[in-house]
């Protein structure tokens, strides 16, 4: 491996740099204008999500809270029914939190160091360097997936980037290439090298400007590094989601619990059988015709396990709105509530309920990352 010496960050920041002021993307949305509250969204947009999908939910986002303010006075459903389809819900919560924290404690401007930055909720050490050296210009470093990539190819380095040692490494690695000077530009150089051309499958290096210097070129190992995640036994669950509907026209919706999957936003009320959703309709909802129709079972990936769902229709004819609650709610897509609902929920009740929503603009659309269940920078749920 390439030892980090003096003049390591000049070689590595120099090529890239040039590379950047040629090929770079410099006019992307959170780019023509960096304030630091649109670059902070931006970031945590882009956790886990393309650029080419967070384009519309970012402006679209940016429309209805254009500050700092205007997210910490909303309502937490408004946000998450924003974020309805780019996934990882746990980013919208904490950035919700986030943002009143920034208005109490910090007068609504976000903070400049690095430690308080990093004491908001859902900003981990890389996001927080991304943040501040791409709104502020300030040096601080990053190493986020597409950079961890970089580094460990460039430099060879083996080990998974999730396992303490590496991830010492390469930080110390990320620290020592970071420049003095144009960090902004540097950081969104990095990032775009490792999403555009160190791509994960087929890195092109033959237009890499690190190419004459790069170790997993040199020795053949660009698939190799960084080294895959040991390998652990893939879970499945099960569940019976139940779409109980009311005069053909609408369908329960529970709020789900804050931690765990799709955390905080709408859901299906969850049973472990058919006869159960059945069973809760009739006591429940007072639904005495209610009959089960049982759909077919698909399958939902997370990041860490498989959700087998399935869906059973009950029509509750006689059904009242006896649950109408801060739990509970009927929600007609024919009139649509502005409530966070995971994608494959909303497929499910459109399925259901199908009904002509053209022209409106759809954040359910895009489901690319609405997986996992939580764990660091990025964390899903
Ligand atoms: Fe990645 Fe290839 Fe460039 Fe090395 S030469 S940094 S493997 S694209």
């Amino acid at each position: 491996m390439n030892a980090v010496a003096p003049g390591t960050g000049h070689s590595f920041a120099t090529p890239l740099l040039a590379w950047f002021d040629r090929h770079g993307r410099k006019n992307l949305p959170w780019q023509t204008d960096r304030a630091p509250y649109r670059v902070w969204v931006s970031e945590i947009m882009l956790q886990q999500t393309q650029v080419a999908t967070v384009i519309p939910y970012f402006n679209a986002f940016m429309q209805r809270f254009p500050d700092v303010a205007a997210l910490a006075s909303a309502p937490l459903d408004e946000v998450l029914h924003h974020w309805s389809g780019l996934g990882y819900y746990a980013r919208a919560r904490h950035l919700h939190g986030a943002a009143r924290i920034v208005v109490k404690r910090h007068g609504g401007e976000f903070p400049r160091s690095l430690e308080a930055v990093m004491k908001l909720p859902g900003i981990g050490r890389s996001t927080a360097g991304a943040i501040l050296a791409l709104a502020c210009n300030a040096r601080q470093p990053i190493l986020d997936g597409n950079v961890k990539r970089v580094l460990a190819r460039y430099f060879g380095i083996d080990g998974f980037p999730g396992e303490p040692a590496t991830s010492h490494k390469l930080w110390a690695l990320a620290d020592a290439c970071t420049p003095a000077e144009r960090v902004a530009d540097y950081t969104q150089a990095i990032m775009d090298l490792g999403a555009t051309v160190c791509v994960r499958r087929r890195p092109l290096c033959s237009a890499c400007p690190l190419m004459q210097a790069c170790a997993a070129r040199i020795a053949g190992r660009q698939d190799q590094l960084p080294a895959a995640r040991p390998r652990r036994a893939r879970r499945s669950q099960k569940t019976c989601m139940l779409l109980a509907i009311r005069d053909g026209e609408c369908v329960l919706l529970e709020r789900r619990p804050p931690q765990g999957i799709w955390g905080g936003l709408w859901g299906l009320p969850e049973f472990a059988s058919s006869d159960a959703a059945r069973d809760w309709c009739i006591r429940e909802l007072r639904a005495h015709q209610a009959t089960a129709q049982p759909l077919g079972t698909l399958r939902h990936t997370f990041t860490h396990f498989d959700l087998d769902i399935e869906p059973v229709r009950i029509d509750c004819d006689g059904a009242q709105g006896v649950m109408e609650s801060e739990r509970y709610v009927w929600y007609s897509p024919a009139a649509p509530l502005a409530l966070g609902i995971a994608a494959p929920v909303m497929a499910l009740i459109e399925a259901a309920l199908p009904l002509p929503l053209a022209g409106e603009y759809r954040p359910q659309t895009h489901s690319p990352g609405d997986v996992g269940v939580g764990g660091g920078e990025g964390d899903a749920a």
